[in-house]
């Protein structure tokens, strides 16, 4: 039986190693297996497990690896996670990748699909077309029109059977729809880990830091779905059973940090700040459907009805019946928040557009905010350390009641 030590000693090693031996390791045990990277946000991991391949999250590298040839494909004024994604590529470290999938994130991961398929030899790129508009029923005079739903479902669904063909055609597994419905099986129960790996944080925070927390989430990256959940329950397991004392820290909800991954030093900077993670958009990717995809029924229907209707908000996608800003109360009040920490990525548009309409609402709302931004290979953490440390000592001090 593991320890919860070596469940984390694990967590880190995967976390540290740019050169994805774990999933290479998958990769090499039986004959015929594939691997298939997405970069951030979404990732259709469902139709990849369905025709028998790894999804391997390609999230950056962090302070891992020295950008140095990913630099020269991009402007200075864009967020890192590009440059370090290509740099990853160009040494070699994703040689094993059979097929990588950029999804419409933003106009930096699309530009990175373009930028990849001319410079990156041997190892083809999918753009996934993500599409816009949310559960609203589409069509209509509106200033901002949308499609029907029924269209953009459609539309949907084929997306997800193109990547699901292209995989089958690397592995020669057939697109049988009860393999799409086990994969959504194996799927929503991993989710559901996650899930339930939220909900005791926010119970018991102190006997979840966010480092850690941070470090099994992202063990998600290169492990087969079921070992992560796995992993997941474990470390709920372990941690719940901890005696530790509970500290007079404030309990935040983390918001902006979706795409780029903050470094881990900054993560566990907060944990050293005084402040309890109790809700966070970090590995957006595995917790992506707010509930269960239907199991029974067409699959490829339910999968594609699945990110209209139960789909998590976030800034890379448009949806004209959400409003973000009052989600985010929501949450923050769900989760029983002191305060919200905006913490985005130099340069993310998406995070960084949203910030004034999600500063204003909480301020409505009458709860604290701060902000700040970073960078995946971010290694000074003194500020940060003093503005979140101050705003923890100024909510304990005057806003809670
Ligand atoms: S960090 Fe933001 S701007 Fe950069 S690729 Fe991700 S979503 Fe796009």
């Amino acid at each position: 039986m593991t320890t919860l030590d070596a469940l984390l000693a694990k967590a880190e090693d995967l976390y540290m190693d740019t050169r994805y031996e774990a999933a290479r390791a998958w990769k090499a045990a039986a004959p015929g297996r594939a691997v298939v990277g997405h970069a951030p946000v979404f990732a259709p991991v469902e139709v990849i497990v369905a025709a028998g391949a790894l999804p391997l999250a390609v999230a950056g590298a962090g302070d891992r690896v020295d950008v140095i040839r990913g630099d020269a494909y991009f402007q200075s004024y864009i967020c890192r996670i590009p440059r370090s994604i290509l740099e990853l590529a160009f040494e070699g470290n994703l040689d094993f990748v059979d097929l990588m999938v950029f999804p419409s994130t933003c106009d930096v991961i699309r530009n990175l699909s373009g930028v990849w398929t001319l410079a990156v030899e041997d190892q083809p790129a999918f753009f996934l077309d993500v599409p816009q508009g949310g559960g609203a029923p589409g069509g209509g005079l509106d200033t901002a029109p949308v499609p029907p739903r029924a269209v953009r479902e459609g539309f949907w669904a084929s997306q997800l059977r193109q990547v699901w063909e292209r995989v089958a055609a690397i592995t020669g597994a057939s697109t049988d729809p009860e393999s799409l419905r086990a994969a959504i099986r194996l799927a929503n129960d991993w989710r559901g880990a996650v899930r339930e790996l939220y909900d005791a944080r926010a119970e018991e925070p102190w006997k979840f830091p966010a480092g850690a927390t941070y470090l099994v989430l992202a063990a998600g990256d290169v492990l087969p779905l079921d070992e992560h959940a796995e992993m997941v329950r474990d470390y709920v397991r372990l941690s719940r059973a901890r005696d530790l004392r509970r500290r007079d820290n404030i309990r935040v909800v983390v918001q902006g940090s979706f795409c780029e991954r903050p470094p881990l030093g900054l993560v566990r900077t907060l944990d050293r700040a005084g402040l309890y993670v109790v809700d966070d958009d970090f590995v957006l990717y595995s917790r992506w459907y707010e509930r269960d995809i239907d199991e029974e029924g067409d699959p490829l229907a339910n999968l594609a009805r699945a990110f209209f209707d139960r789909s998590r908000t976030t800034a890379t996608v448009y949806e004209r019946d959400q409003d973000r800003a009052q989600e985010l109360v929501a949450r923050a009040r769900r989760r029983r928040a002191d305060g919200v920490v905006l913490m985005a990525a130099s340069f993310c548009d998406p995070a960084l557009l949203d910030r004034p309409a999600l500063t204003a609402a909480l301020q409505d709302a009458g709860i604290p905010v701060t902000d700040f931004k970073f960078a995946e290979n971010t290694s000074q953490f003194s500020a940060v350390r003093e503005q979140v440390g101050t705003f923890s000592d100024s909510v304990r001090l005057w806003s809670r009641t």
